[in-house]
């Protein structure tokens, strides 16, 4: 059984992913939520294995060794990974799971999945803020980094908005409301496609 649904969420920092995902929370029930390794700091208000796994670069390094991760990347100059084990458990298990990626990692996963029956479990959708300015404006206001990481963040943004079109979905955070609505139909449809659905007339 390989019923179950990875939603890969990318898009900038400050996009809105993480606002997204916890409105759509309250009206999909039951979606899981992948837990990424870093080696970033956790910022204040964010809990070793809940937020992410916090661990440092030689876990990081002996979980790639492993083979842990499904994919991992270099993202503003921290490592961050997905752990295979949850993900393939939700694939197999017919659940919901969401997963905050960026760019570099959704096109490992695209890639190393291409001639998998697997790839029929995952939909890629970008969150993408109405424009860079009010991207600052939005990280500015966020408040949990320093002018530096900021500065590095809106930087990198400008590069990873130009791959939007890599993805199937688009979902454009103007007003959240209506944002959270369009990824919550994306996620109702995708868990509608037949291949998904059992139904015997
Ligand atoms: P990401 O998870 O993509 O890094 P966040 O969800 O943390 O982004 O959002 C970045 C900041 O922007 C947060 O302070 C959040 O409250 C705010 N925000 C998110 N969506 C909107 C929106 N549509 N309008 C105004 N502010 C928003
Ligand atoms: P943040 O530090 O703001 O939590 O995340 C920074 C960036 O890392 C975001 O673009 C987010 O999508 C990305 N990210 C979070 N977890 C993972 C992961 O497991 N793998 C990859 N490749 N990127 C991730």
């Amino acid at each position: 059984m390989n019923n179950g649904l990875a939603i890969i969420l990318s898009g900038p920092s400050g996009a809105g992913k993480s606002t997204l995902v916890k409105k759509v929370n309250q009206w999909i029930p039951g979606m899981l939520f992948s837990i990424s390794c870093t080696t970033r700091a956790p910022r204040p208000g964010e809990t070793d294995g809940v937020d992410y796994h916090f661990i440092s670069q030689e876990e990081f390094e002996k979980g790639i060794a492993n083979g842990d991760f499904l994919e991992h990347a270099n993202v503003h100059g921290n490592y961050y990974g997905t752990p295979k084990a949850p993900i393939m458990d939700a694939i197999c298990n017919d659940k919901t799971m969401i997963l905050d990626i960026d760019i570099q990692g959704a096109r490992q996963i695209r890639a190393s999945l291409e001639t998998s029956p697997l790839s029929q479990s995952i939909e890629y959708i970008f969150v993408a803020p109405p424009s860079l300015e009010v991207l600052e404006t939005r990280l500015r206001k966020r408040g949990t980094e320093t002018e530096e990481v900021i500065q590095k963040r809106l930087k990198n943004a400008r590069t990873e908005v130009q791959a939007w079109q890599e993805y199937q979905f688009l979902v454009l955070n103007d007003d959240v409301e209506i944002a959270a609505r369009k990824l919550e139909s994306i996620i109702r449809a995708a868990l509608c496609k037949t291949h998904r659905t059992i139904w015997n007339p």
